[in-house]
């Protein structure tokens, strides 16, 4: 094995949380884990009193870091009245128990206060990512019948003006601060008008309380229904995974519009009574590593293209900083690098323990543990309540499923689809209006996760990657289908085959194969306007490169063959191609 184990000392596992990893296994069960919860009596669970109202109000929750590095404390007592506040406004505007209400936020108070205020209310709330372009906006705005939006004003003008008019559902847009645009409520008088006491909504813990969007091969993205209990997850593998306390500051770095930066960003930290660390700023080594010393971050959560990022510097950089308060380091999103892993070991004094999750999931499921050796580049293994599996694959990659049945790959060094047995609470309940393929998500008793994995001996998981072409970019699910059609808004564009491109840093860049109409041809001028159209649709996740290609490969049935333009583009063998159009 070309990297040595990193072994933890017994003295540091009777320390952690979960103890002895088989022993806290075989004694765990969700139903004690839910008793963890408080609880609004009579059954009823909301996940917002869970994690601000049970707490006491004078502990520190969220200490803010502005842009301009003004730290900013806000009590948890400070967070119950202004969510109590927009609980209200909610009511006020006539938004009923299990209306969605949207964030496209980046990391400002507001989001904390609108998140937890909509689940008072009883609403599902569903974040988006802030550096999308309009047209993913429009679309999620549109799957999910988003009956409120709350955003900034820059942002408004930026990605939703032009495209509300096509969001019939939308009833109300809150801007943040006193941003008065026509047709949108300011939230800051807004929130100083209301009451500071309300009553939660008495939510049952299987009603919907949060709508992920994530992205698939094909069609439109898919919005992942997750319930109120949820936050026993939440909870529970904040526990476990990250090693959280009550006593913990609590930095992770994820953005606000995905799964992480709710489960992990938001919710998990609060419901153990922590101090959630949040940073309005973007990436930058220096600013990163003054967070973490200037805030005394004890426990980090990140992601491998962040810390690419900073490896890129000297690794005085870090030295150059009081780390000591950091007592654990944890990343998710993506494959983890070994050398990464044993990189923070020099810089920041702690190897960095790789997790493994997905929208679906809600929370953790695989997992380096604090007091648990490390296997640099495998993702851990199973965290207490969870069963996971191999399955054996079919053609195309997936889980080969026959009359309804899958085949279970047992012992160790084998590889297959990575499932998992449902039954966590956090599992997605749905896909918003798409029962069809919330159905076909599931075989012979798993969940099937899309991901291939390969399991070692001693039962630790090691990503091997997607069984289907889903792209990951710096951390962020892209799906193709969706960056193929705004492509093909385009003119100029016949037909678009879109693919991940490896990528030292961001792990994959989304790259674009396209065909143009008759009447078009290939220039440097052109791909330049097919990248900046791409990039003012869709923001973060438009493509990066461009290639021509007047023969796109396609199966039998028409579709583009991505599997092929991406072989081809990592010079490897072209497989099976008996689907593909031409051959025979
Ligand atoms: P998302 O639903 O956007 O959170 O993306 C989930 C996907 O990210 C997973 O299905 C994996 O493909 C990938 N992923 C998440 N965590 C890891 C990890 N630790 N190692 C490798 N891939 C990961």
């Amino acid at each position: 094995m070309p990297w040595e184990p990193i072994r933890k000392p017994a003295e540091v596992r009777a320390h952690t949380n979960l103890g002895d990893y088989d022993q806290t296994r075989r004694r765990f069960s969700w139903s004690a884990a839910r008793e963890t919860m408080s609880g609004l009596g009579g059954g009823a669970l909301n996940i917002a009193y869970e994690a601000v109202d049970r707490h006491p109000a004078g502990r520190t929750a969220l200490r803010w870091v502005r842009q301009d590095g003004v730290v900013r404390e806000f009590s948890y007592g400070e967070l119950s009245r202004q969510s109590n506040r927009f609980a209200h406004l909610l009511r006020a505007l006539g938004v009923r128990r299990g209306d969605r209400v949207y964030t496209l936020l980046g990391r400002v108070p507001e989001l904390y206060v609108a998140v937890l205020g909509a689940f008072k209310a009883g609403c599902v709330v569903s974040p988006l990512f802030s550096a999308f372009g309009p047209e993913p906006v429009r679309q999620r705005l549109r799957l999910g019948e988003a009956a409120v939006l709350v955003t900034s004003p820059q942002l408004y003008d930026r990605k939703v003006a032009r495209v509300r008019d096509s969001v019939p559902s939308l009833r109300h847009v809150l801007l943040t601060g006193d941003g008065d645009r026509p047709g949108t409520i300011a939230l800051g008088p807004a929130l100083a008008g209301a009451a500071p006491e309300f009553e939660i909504e008495r939510t049952r813990p299987g009603d919907p309380a949060l709508l992920h969007f994530t992205s698939g091969t094909t069609g439109t993205p898919k919005g992942a229904i997750h319930v109120h209990e949820a936050v026993v997850a939440h909870h529970v593998t904040a526990a476990y995974a990250l090693d959280l306390r009550g006593e913990d500051v609590f930095w992770c770095t994820a953005d606000p519009g995905w799964v992480t930066g709710m489960s992990y960003g938001v919710i998990a930290p609060l419901t153990h009574g922590a101090t959630l660390v949040s940073d309005e700023g973007e990436f930058d080594a220096r600013r990163w590593y003054s967070v973490l010393a200037g805030q005394g971050v004890t426990v980090w959560y990140t992601a491998p293209t962040a810390l690419r990022m900073l490896m890129r510097h000297d690794p005085g950089l870090a030295k150059e900083y009081d780390l000591a308060a950091l007592r654990f380091v944890a990343s998710v999103g993506e494959p983890l690098n070994p050398e990464a892993v044993v990189w923070g070991q020099e810089a920041l004094g702690l190897p960095v323990h790789d997790n493994w999750w997905q929208t679906e999931t809600g929370a953790i499921m695989i997992s380096n543990f604090a007091g648990e050796e490390i296997r640099p580049g495998s993702m851990g293994r199973p965290l207490p309540g969870v069963e996971a599996a191999l399955l054996k694959q079919g053609e195309g990659g997936r889980a080969e499923v026959a009359g309804g049945q899958v085949t279970e790959l047992r012992g160790g060094g084998c590889q297959g689809e990575l499932a998992l047995r449902p039954g966590w609470p956090s599992m997605f309940r749905g896909y918003w209006h798409d029962p069809e393929r919330y159905e076909k998500a599931f075989a012979g008793g798993w969940y099937l996760t899309g991901d291939v994995a390969r399991r070692d001996e001693d039962g630790y998981y090691w990503f091997v990657g997607r069984a289907d072409d889903v792209i990951k970019s710096a951390g962020h699910l892209v799906g193709p289908f969706e960056v193929e059609s705004a492509l093909m808004a385009h003119p100029a564009v016949a037909e678009a085959g879109v693919i991940g491109r490896p990528d030292p840093v961001a792990g994959e860049l989304v790259k674009a194969f396209v065909s143009l109409h008759e009447g078009f041809s290939p220039s440097e001028d052109l791909r330049a306007e097919l990248l900046t159209f791409g990039r003012r649709a869709l923001g973060a996740v438009a493509p990066k490169e461009i290639e021509f290609d007047q023969h796109l490969p396609h199966t039998r049935s028409g579709k583009v063959m991505r599997r092929l333009l991406k072989a081809r583009e990592l010079g490897l063998p072209e497989g099976d191609l008996s689907t593909v159009e031409g051959s025979s």
